[in-house]
Order: structure tokens, then C-alpha cells, then sequence
């Protein structure tokens, strides 16, 4: 078996790997080998924003399109768990909405008993990561690789979107990025030149020429090389032989929330007794890894509009306006093709008093109905709310030792009543807004029509319909010493193995209120100025 050799090794070219990648060798005496999955990024589907639901409606060779097992709270059904397979990983898929979560998050890690990760600690690395073109203050940065923007195209819908939540007592806020996340606004979105600004066109790409950077696609790795309690390297197929990479330095698992606990477990890493289930020798009893999944529960509402009216749908109209939108994007980079659908959004308190709002709504100029597995001809607007901090809880386990098998994916949605309760709230007010007087010229009937005032047919269509919003998060905690289930610890560092760290989504010990692709990436910024530091 052939081996290389390198002072560091990152598994997965993710949100969080490529920013490592990036960010570690800009020191050219510092060798990395990156491992990603999947192929490279070369689909005018990722690049085009209007390309999203193509993207995360079906199983690829750029989305893992996982399932989960049935889910009790959903009425015994899969939930679908679309996950990115290429560079960027899941941020070459994702919807784009630029998002960090609200102070109250990170200061609550802090009190958790992790240092060093309050609001005031963590936003310097928000702030160093961002390029944001229109605003310039201490909460936003300018010159950083990952591009924020507003969208370059817009829909007249939106604005009635914003009166309507007005008239609904949420005040238009001009930057739920800065001081107060609270109120009605158009998403802020990562994008360049009217393309998508995945974590890879950012950070990767353009320092794919540097000599010390070695990127590896179509690389699965199928363990880490633990020798007694370090960490010495990794193994990887590509092309159906097994390949090893050693690391002078640290080994650092970058792999998403299904795919770093899936590593941990595949590599002796996790509990004793489920990895010997599957025949896996332990190197280190770690009960955590694979536990405290977190996700956003997402409920959509959607109407019918006339085709006339400024949204996205499929009529003769809708296609003329699609052509007409393709030769400018191939032009200019603008128009109908660079929409990301999700144009408004809002976040709310369901009750005064809360410390942070506790509803998150993306609303968006197109039908949505199962993830776009459902199409529907004509035209429509739809709503989705979100549980922001969920009670349910969730865990991923191993399915066999193959690791070219998926894990199983056990999201516990509505497993605790109590977020079942606040999404028919969030489902309400969205209700409200959109049955307000401003969408009166273009609203039309109701898909699963549902009334307000109906609580129980709301719960019964919430559970018939609701699924995530694509944020798995907390599979490899970050935790203090005195917590068992704490799989990494304030430095990202694995509990009980030298020189192995885990770095995205899955450290994150609770989920925050907000999209994760932006934390991901703070995340991944402040592992990497601590690794550079030594
Ligand atoms: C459909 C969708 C829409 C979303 N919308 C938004 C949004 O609008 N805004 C937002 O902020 N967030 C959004 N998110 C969430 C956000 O994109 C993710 O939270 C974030 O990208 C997670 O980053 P990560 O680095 O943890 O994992 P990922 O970006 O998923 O990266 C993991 C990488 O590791 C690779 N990998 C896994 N296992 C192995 C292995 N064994 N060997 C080699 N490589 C491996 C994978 O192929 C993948 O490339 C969305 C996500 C999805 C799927």
C-alpha cells in the first residue's frame, strides 16, 4: 500500500474543510493533504443559484440524498436528509441564506463550560471570513474570502412579504446579521458575481495552485491510523484501492454531521459496545460520537398565485421568462438565475420575554412541497417556519463497518411535545402574515388548506408534512472535561486520542437560531488560527 506523507490531513472538503485547507497553507513550509468524497464542483447547476432545488431533490453524485429511519413524530414516516457530496461540500447545495445565529447561542456555549466561545469571542472570526459588499460596520467584514451580498435579483413578492409582516407588528430590520436578529428583512446571501460562493469558491479554489496543498477527490477515507491513543494518518480508497496518508501533525476530521461520527465509529472511536456490535475494534470508549444530534424542524405553507404575478412556476409564462433568464446569466451573471426563491425571511419571539426570538421563516416566491419532490404546475408562494432551539434530540449510529454505507440517521423529530407546541405558534403567525391584506392581489388558494384557528388539524398536517431544514448539528459535541458525552473539547481536540481534531458542524453543542453554513465556517476559522498558532 503506497503512503504519502503530510503534516496535516483533513477528511472532507466541506463548509469547514476547504477553510482549513485554505487557511493552513498559507504558510508554505505547511504541507496538507485534503481527502474529499465526492468529484469536483464543476455542475453550472451549483453555480447557478436558480439551480438549488435540482440540487436537493434527488440522491447524486453531488448529494448523499440521505434517509432517515421512520420517524414516531412525523407519523411513522423517512424524513430526507440531502447532504453535499463534491468541494464545498453541503455549501455547494445549500440555499445560500448567510446567517449567524443570534448573540444568545455562543453565550450560551460559553456557559455550557466552554471557553472561549462566547458572542464577543466568536464574532472576530464571522467578521475575518466575510467579504459583505453593502454594509460596513463593526459587526461585518470586508475582504475576507466568502462573499455576502444581497441578491442581485428580486421579486415584487418580497416587498408584499415585508408589508405583511409589518402589519403583523414585525418591524423591518435592516441587518438580522448585527445588533438585533429580531424582525422582518430580505436574506443576506453568499454569492459572487451573481454565482454561488460555496465554502470551496471561497476559500479552495483559488489556492488550488499553492505546492503545499494536496487535494484528493473521489477519496473515501475509511479510518483513522490510531497507534495506541494518537493518531498517526489516515486510510483512504479512490479507485477501489485503499491508500494511506500519514500526518506529522495533527489528522483533522472535517466530514459533516453524518460523516465525522461515522469516521469516529469506523475507527475504534465511540461506544465500546455498539462498535463491537459490528465487529470494530475499540481504541477508545467515547459515548458521545454519534449522540445529541440537533435539527430545525421545518414546516412549509404554500398558495397558489396567478402566473402573472412575480414569482417562480411552471407555465408558458414561467418558461419564457426561464429562457429569457438563461442568455442574460450566460451574458451578465444577473437576473432570474442568480434568485435563491427564499427572498424574505423573519425572525420572531412566539411569546415577549424570550432572550432571543425562537422562530425562524424563509419566505419564498415558488410552490415548495417535499423538498421540490413534489412539483406542481402553475405559480406560488410558500412559507416555511422553523423551531430555532429544539428540545428533540436525535443520534446517529453505524449501519454495518462498510463506509461506503450510509449511517442511520435517527433525528427524533417531535420526539418532545414541546416542539410540536411552538411550531403550530410559528405555523400561526406565518399564517397570519400571509392571509394579511398585502398578499390580498395575488393570493389563491391553499395547498393542504389548513385554518388557523384548527390547532388540531395544524398538529396533524405538521406531522404529516413537517422535515428538516437542513441543519444537523452537535454529533461530535464540544464539551468540558467533566461531561461524559463530550466528544471534543474547547479546542476541538478528541477526548482521549493525541493529535486528532474534529472541526464543522457536528461539534456544535447545541444548535443555534439560524442557518449553519456561516457558523460552520467561524468555526472552522478560529480551529485554524489556533492549529497555526501550535
Ligand atoms: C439543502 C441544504 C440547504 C441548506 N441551506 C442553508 C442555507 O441557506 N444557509 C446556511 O447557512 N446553511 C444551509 N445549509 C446547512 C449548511 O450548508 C451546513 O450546515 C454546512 O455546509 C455544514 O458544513 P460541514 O463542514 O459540517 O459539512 P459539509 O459541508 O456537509 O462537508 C462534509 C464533507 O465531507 C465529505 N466527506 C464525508 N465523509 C467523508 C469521508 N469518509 N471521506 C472523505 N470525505 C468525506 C463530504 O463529501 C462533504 O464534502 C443547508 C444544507 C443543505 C443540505
Amino acid at each position: 500500500m503506497d503512503t504519502q506523507e503530510f503534516d496535516y490531513v483533513i477528511v472532507g472538503a466541506g463548509s469547514a474543510g476547504c477553510v482549513l485547507a485554505s487557511r493552513l497553507t498559507e504558510d508554505p513550509d505547511t504541507t496538507v493533504c485534503l481527502l474529499e468524497a465526492g468529484e469536483k464542483d464543476s455542475s453550472v447547476l451549483i453555480h447557478a443559484p436558480v439551480g438549488i432545488p435540482a440540487l436537493v431533490r434527488a440522491k447524486s453524485s453531488t448529494n448523499y440524498g440521505y434517509e432517515t429511519v421512520p420517524q414516531p413524530g412525523l407519523n411513522g414516516r423517512r424524513g430526507y436528509q440531502p447532504r453535499g457530496r463534491t468541494l464545498g461540500g453541503s455549501s455547494s447545495i445549500n440555499a445560500m441564506l448567510y446567517v449567524r445565529g443570534h448573540r444568545w447561542d455562543y453565550d450560551h456555549w460559553g456557559e455550557l463550560g466552554n471557553a472561549g466561545w462566547s458572542y464577543d469571542e466568536v464574532l472576530p472570526a464571522f467578521v475575518r471570513a466575510e467579504n459583505n459588499e453593502q454594509i460596513a460596520n463593526s459587526f461585518h467584514g470586508q475582504g475576507g474570502p466568502l462573499n455576502v451580498t444581497y441578491p442581485l435579483y428580486d421579486s415584487a413578492v418580497t416587498e408584499m412579504f415585508l408589508r405583511a409582516a409589518e402589519s403583523q407588528g414585525l418591524a423591518r430590520n435592516p441587518d438580522y446579521n448585527g445588533a438585533e436578529q429580531e424582525g422582518a428583512f430580505v436574506y443576506q446571501v453568499t454569492h459572487r458575481n451573481g454565482e454561488r460562493c460555496s465554502s470551496a469558491k471561497a476559500y479552495l479554489t483559488p489556492n488550488l495552485a499553492r505546492p503545499n496543498l494536496d487535494l484528493k477527490t473521489e477519496a473515501t477515507s475509511t479510518r483513522v491510523l490510531i497507534d495506541g491513543s494518537c493518531a498517526e494518518g489516515v486510510e483512504y480508497e479512490r479507485g477501489g484501492r485503499l491508500h494511506r496518508v500519514r500526518a506529522r501533525r495533527e489528522v483533522i476530521i472535517s466530514s459533516g454531521a453524518f460523516g465525522s461520527p461515522q469516521l469516529l465509529m469506523l475507527s475504534g472511536i465511540g461506544t465500546a459496545s455498539d462498535l463491537q456490535a459490528h465487529g470494530i475494534e475499540v481504541a477508545h470508549n467515547l459515548p458521545g460520537v454519534g449522540r445529541n444530534l440537533q435539527d430545525h424542524i421545518d414546516y412549509v405553507q404554500s398558495w397558489r398565485t396567478p402566473a402573472w404575478s412575480d414569482t417562480v412556476g411552471l407555465s408558458a409564462r414561467g418558461a419564457a421568462k426561464f429562457a429569457a433568464g438563461m442568455l442574460e446569466w450566460k451574458k451578465r451573471r444577473t437576473g432570474l438565475m442568480t434568485t435563491v426563491y427564499a427572498t424574505g425571511g423573519a425572525f420572531m419571539r412566539s411569546e415577549a420575554g424570550l432572550p432571543a426570538p425562537d422562530l425562524q421563516i424563509v419566505f419564498v416566491v415558488a410552490i415548495v412541497d417535499d423538498h421540490a419532490r413534489k412539483m406542481h404546475l402553475g405559480h406560488g408562494i410558500s412559507s416555511h417556519v422553523d423551531v430555532l432551539r429544539p428540545y428533540s434530540r436525535g443520534v446517529v449510529t453505524l449501519r454495518s463497518k462498510d463506509p461506503h454505507d450510509s449511517v442511520l440517521i435517527d433525528p427524533g423529530f417531535l420526539s418532545d411535545e414541546r416542539d410540536l407546541e411552538l411550531l403550530v405558534k410559528g405555523a400561526q403567525m406565518q399564517q397570519r402574515i400571509v392571509e394579511s391584506a398585502p398578499f390580498a392581489p395575488i393570493r389563491g388558494e391553499m395547498l393542504y388548506a389548513t385554518r388557523i384557528d384548527d390547532v388540531a388539524a395544524l398538529r396533524e398536517d405538521i406531522r404529516n408534512r413537517a422535515d428538516t431544514q437542513y441543519h444537523p448539528v452537535g454529533t461530535c459535541k464540544m464539551g468540558p472535561a467533566d461531561d461524559p458525552m463530550a466528544v471534543v473539547d474547547e479546542r476541538l481536540r478528541v477526548r482521549g486520542i493525541a493529535r486528532l481534531r474534529v472541526v464543522d458542524a457536528s461539534i456544535m453543542p447545541t444548535l443555534i437560531g439560524g442557518n449553519t453554513n456561516a457558523p460552520t465556517i467561524m468555526i472552522a476559522e478560529r480551529a485554524a488560527s489556533w492549529i497555526k498558532a501550535g
